[in-house]
Order: C-alpha cells, then sequence, then structure tokens
C-alpha cells in the first residue's frame, strides 16, 4: 500500500529499514506548485526524506526541513506533523531553467552554496531543537545523512527518488544498543546501495525490502500513513493582515479593490473585501493568537 512509512528490523542485528512510497499524498502536495521538473522532482524527494525523519525522531509538533541556497533552487521548505500530515513548497529563482532526469537525487546545478535546517518543535513542551547541515556532495541523501549522523548520532543511509508521480525513499540505520556486529551494518549498506531510483519508484515497500535483502531475516512492523496536510486557515490569514497594519490593508484595498492571499503550500486563496477588512481592525487588537500562515 501506497502513502505510508513501513518499518522493518533485522531480526538479528540492531539495524532498521525504512521505505516510504508517497503517491497520492505526494500529487497533492505538489499539485498547486507550477514548478519545473527538477524542482518538482527535488521537492518529492524532500517530502519523502521528511515523511522518513518524522518517523524517526520522537517528537510531538512538527518538523521543518529548509533548504536554502544561492542557486536556481532557493527554497525547499517541507513540514511534517507527528500524525504524519505533510506539505511542502519550493521557490525557484526567476528564469532559472531546473529540468533533470526523473529520480536523480543530484542537487549540481540547482542548489549552490547553502545548507538545510531541521527544526523540530515541540509543542507540547513549547520548545524548538535546530540542527543546521550543510549542503553535502550536492545531495539530499548526503545531507539527511549527516544531519543523523551529527545530531541524532545515529548512523543512516539514505536513498531518494521522486518523479510527478511518487516520492519514494529508503532508509537504514544502525540502532544504538544491540550487538550489530560491523559486518552486518556493512553488508545492509552494500546491498540496500544496489538500489535503483526506478526500483524506488516502481516497488513498494516489500517488494523494495525483498529484493534487497531476501537473504536476510526481517521483521514488517505496522506501516504508518502519511498524508498531505496544510493547516493553513482564514484566522491565520487574517493575523498576518493584522500584522500589516490597516493603513497597509487599506492601500491594497484601494489598488486592488480586495486582499488576495494564496497559501504558499496548497495554494487556497483567501479573500478580503472592504467589509472583511474592516472586522479585522474592529477593534483594534488581534482576533486570534499569533499564528503565522504558515
Ligand atoms: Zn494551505
Amino acid at each position: 500500500m501506497d502513502d505510508q512509512v513501513v518499518p522493518y528490523l533485522f531480526e538479528h542485528a540492531s539495524i532498521r529499514v525504512q521505505v516510504v512510497r508517497l503517491t497520492r499524498a505526494w500529487q497533492m502536495l505538489h499539485r498547486s506548485h507550477d514548478l519545473s521538473t527538477g524542482a518538482t522532482h527535488m521537492l518529492g524527494r524532500c517530502a519523502a526524506a521528511t515523511a522518513l525523519l518524522a518517523t524517526t525522531i520522537k517528537f510531538e509538533g512538527r518538523i521543518n526541513v529548509q533548504l536554502q541556497s544561492d542557486g536556481p533552487l532557493r527554497l525547499l521548505l517541507c513540514q511534517c506533523t507527528h500524525e504524519l500530515g505533510l506539505r511542502g513548497m519550493a521557490r525557484v529563482a526567476d528564469a532559472a531553467d531546473l529540468s533533470e532526469a526523473a529520480g536523480r537525487d543530484s542537487l549540481q546545478g540547482l542548489a549552490g552554496k547553502g545548507h538545510i535546517a531541521i527544526t523540530i518543535e515541540n509543542t507540547r513542551e513549547d520548545k524548538r531543537y535546530q540542527g543546521i547541515t550543510p549542503i553535502m556532495n550536492d545531495s539530499l541523501a548526503s545531507s539527511f545523512e549527516y544531519y543523523f549522523d551529527q545530531s541524532e548520532q545515529l548512523p543512516t543511509r539514505l536513498w531518494l527518488a521522486a518523479d510527478a508521480q511518487t516520492a519514494s525513499g529508503l532508509m537504514i540505520q544502525r540502532m544504538p544498543g544491540g550487538d550489530t556486529r560491523e559486518e552486518d551494518w556493512e553488508r545492509a549498506q552494500r546491498l540496500a546501495e544496489t538500489i535503483t531510483a526506478d526500483e524506488l519508484l516502481g516497488l513498494d515497500a516489500q517488494e523494495v525490502v525483498r529484493r534487497l535483502y531476501h537473504e536476510e531475516d526481517l521483521r514488517r512492523l505496522d506501516g504508518r500513513p502519511v498524508r498531505f496536510y496544510c493547516r493553513c486557515a482564514r484566522h491565520s490569514v487574517s493575523a498576518v493582515l493584522q500584522g500589516l497594519g490597516e493603513a497597509e490593508v487599506q492601500d491594497i484595498l484601494a489598488e486592488q479593490g480586495r486582499v488576495k492571499v494564496n497559501c504558499d503550500f496548497c495554494g487556497e486563496e483567501y479573500l478580503y473585501d472592504h467589509v472583511d477588512a474592516a472586522a479585522l481592525f474592529a477593534d483594534g487588537t488581534p482576533q486570534q493568537g499569533p499564528d503565522r500562515v504558515q
């Protein structure tokens, strides 16, 4: 079944394998984005990696994965809740030509100098943790591997692939404790390295694991469903407009007859006419909390 993260454990070593294959959730995520092929595929790989990250780390709230670079791909942003509600967006420099072969995990030509910031917002404790990772080897997967190594102290390998229909990822991790022999970990990596982008896109989790580890003893655990979820809401947009100030909002109204705000993630359109705008500033105080649109 698609749109889930499926974990497997080696029976005789503390090694975890996770496979994610997003189809409908991924198509929903990017359908409102008008991106070039290359940027769409990057966003898909980022979405798959973010879903894998969210099932690996213990948190209650959400995870932000934000790539910023001075290359044509200015910004990649994926967010995932602990319930695996996923959304994402990308911003590309004007006139950038970002075409590339489907599935290839390379940032070469897309991102220049830059970094990936991974922020974990624990809403229950109202705490934020942030790890900053340089873009490694022109690859999103390498950058995530570096993050796991540095921030989570979990030796991790990751393979990502995406096209317009499917966003997939394979992750293997050497879990703390246990009696994993070095040769077991090396063998698990060697076998995983034989996976191709076409296989990641075309096979489901069970087929991927069978293809790589048919000679090993692995136990399948319950999969966790991933869905597209955007938390934008009119009251958040209202709070942003209130933050802009009455004069600014009146200027836009005078110029355009209405205020139109589109969600960067899902494309939802929020419209405010004169009456709505007047209501925003009726009592002089924000009507809702300090939520931002994003
Ligand atoms: Zn939205």
